[in-house]
């Protein structure tokens, strides 16, 4: 089982949850994203669709970010925006103080689906090839990279496999190592896991807390699952349903995968299928 990453956030494992944006535990990190008032809206032919409105949230070097809201809600156009695929109607995203304006390899997306893997290149190659095109790479210092990252998701055994021969978890790993090794300043991953089934998607979780522990990573982690929002992030943004509207920010570095059944944690669950639904009903 991962350790439990608290080593950026030293707060007491008992400590309460902030109802509303919390005063950010001690500032052991700097700030790297900013998303400022951000809509975004999608214009189709007979009318405009607002998938967000006037979001704001910022993510500091090593958070676990998570974006946690129902289906629909924005999450993944909002993901799509940070990773400069979309622009804003209103607001701004700035990473490291400068504001995106359109992909960059320091934005690399994980997507749910198995097929994000060009099927004509074998594992190696597809971990290689965007490290030969987006970072000039030499073919074998790309190789050389690409082969540490696979060992660290357990693929190297696999390299010379083509995506079509291995499992969903699998494709999921070489994508996750392909990311990985662009060595992105924030890892953008929009329901990842979703398609898995639930013990591959634990041991996925569990895997994903181990390489954010050993290389470091900042993560913006898309979800609508609220347990893998607890167990994944150490800050979760809660989105109202359609448009997306930030709803309220919590604290979640306390909790891991062996938080689950402890009452604690169904508390949390709890409170936040509350502050998701019942009290949006009632509004
Ligand atoms: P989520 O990822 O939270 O499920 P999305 O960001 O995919 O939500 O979608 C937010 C809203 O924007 C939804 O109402 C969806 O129907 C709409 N939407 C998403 N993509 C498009 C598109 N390409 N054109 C028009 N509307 C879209
Ligand atoms: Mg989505």
């Amino acid at each position: 089982m991962a350790a439990i990453p608290t080593a950026l956030y030293p707060v007491p494992a008992q400590a309460k949850e902030p109802e509303t944006p919390p005063e950010r535990v001690p500032a052991a990190s700097e700030k790297l994203l900013a998303a400022k008032n951000v809509t975004l809206e999608y214009r189709t032919r007979e009318r405009i669709v607002r998938a967000t409105h006037d979001v704001s949230f910022d993510v500091y070097d090593g958070d676990r970010f998570v974006l946690l809201g129902p289906s629909g809600c924005g999450k993944s156009t909002l993901l799509k925006a940070v990773a400069g695929f979309i622009e804003p109607v209103a607001g701004s995203i700035e990473l490291d103080g400068e504001v995106v304006r359109g992909p960059g390899a320091d934005r690399i997306v994980v997507f749910q689906e198995f097929d994000q893997l060009p099927p004509w290149k074998t594992v190696l190659q597809n971990v290689a090839f965007p490290l030969r095109v987006a970072r000039k790479m030499g073919r074998a210092e790309a190789r050389e990279r690409a082969l540490h990252y696979l060992d660290k998701v357990g693929l190297a055994r696999f390299a010379d496999a083509y995506p079509h021969t291995l499992s969903g978890g699998m494709k999921q790993r070489v994508a996750i190592a392909r990311a990985l090794a662009m060595q992105p300043r924030v890892l953008l991953m929009d329901e990842p896991f979703a398609a898995l089934d639930a013990l591959t998607r634990r041991r996925m979780q569990e895997e994903l807390l181990r390489l954010w522990d050993e290389a470091k990573l900042t993560l913006l982690f898309v979800t609508h699952s609220i347990e893998e929002a607890l167990i994944v992030g150490n800050r979760i943004l809660l989105l109202t349903p359609h448009p997306g509207r930030v709803r309220a920010e919590l604290n979640s570095h306390q909790y891991t995968q062996d938080s689950t059944g402890r009452y604690e944690f169904q508390q949390s669950v709890a409170r936040i299928h509350r502050l998701l639904f019942e009290e949006e009903i009632a509004r």
